[in-house]
């Protein structure tokens, strides 16, 4: 985005396309997070995670399949996986022997970073009154519990929709769904912060506004075309935008 006539056009102009769609005028609420690669910097430790789960069955992963396909379950990805570079599906318990296998190689990773920038971005939407959720396919106990300390309490456990609460994974829309459901925020209410196309996907899917902020390598445009409203570079982009984006979504 560019100077900031042009980027409150750019705002302003994905709201209304937005407002147009559902009939009526979204004034933001609440906030649908995403975790991995939006309030964790936990991406780069997945992917490698994945990249030796699968060498180890004997699969060369490229290093941004891993960010393609984040947000969706670990099923999910193994096959997609197997079936694009190997032609082949596995049984149930072959899957499983590799998700239980990434699932070790990453409990040995080091604890995830905070994401850059984002705690300030929380602070500043706690201030403006908006109700925070998470929405995320991890299954990562120890990751959603570490949440409620590291953004000052800004995030209950009670406010998580996590991987025991859904049966399809991203990017089928029940995550976000489950978000409406038990936080009550419809789609005239919440907006989603999304990272991975999959996410994006799965958001709009449920029929939210989705911003998607880029933290990983993978290209803007793949953002756009899973169908984000927005689209940011960076969360330093997206914590310098936010002012206005409140201003106008309020
Ligand atoms: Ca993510």
């Amino acid at each position: 985005m560019g100077n900031s006539i042009d980027l409150t056009a750019t705002i302003s102009a994905a709201i209304q396309n937005f407002n147009n769609k559902i009939g009526t005028v979204l004034h933001l609420k609440s906030i649908f997070f995403d975790m991995d690669g939006v309030l964790f910097d936990s991406m780069p430790y997945h992917a490698k995670s994945w990249i030796q789960a699968f060498a180890e069955h004997g699969l060369e992963l490229p290093e941004y399949e891993p960010f393609m396909n984040e947000g969706s379950t670990a099923y999910y990805t193994i096959d997609k996986m197997f079936a694009k570079y190997k032609q082949t599906k596995l049984s149930d318990a072959e899957a499983e022997t590799i998700k239980v296998r990434k699932h070790e190689i990453m409990q040995s990773m080091p604890q995830s970073e905070i994401m850059e920038h984002m705690p300030m971005l929380v602070e500043q939407i706690g201030k403006q009154n908006i109700d925070c959720w998470v929405v995320t396919g991890s299954a990562q106990a120890a990751l959603y519990n570490r949440l409620e300390a590291a953004y000052n309490g800004s995030f209950k456990r009670e406010k998580m929709i996590t991987a025991h609460d859904v049966t399809h994974g991203k990017p089928h829309p029940e995550p976000y769904l489950k978000a409406i459901e038990k936080s009550g925020y419809g789609t005239a209410e919440a907006i989603v912060i999304e990272n991975a196309p999959l996410g994006v996907e799965s958001a709009k899917a449920a029929g939210l506004f989705t911003i998607a902020v880029n933290t990983g390598p993978i290209n803007l445009d793949v953002l756009k075309k899973a169908g984000a409203d927005l689209v940011v570079n960076s969360t330093f982009e997206l914590l310098e935008y936010w002012p206005l984006i409140f201003s106008l979504l309020s």
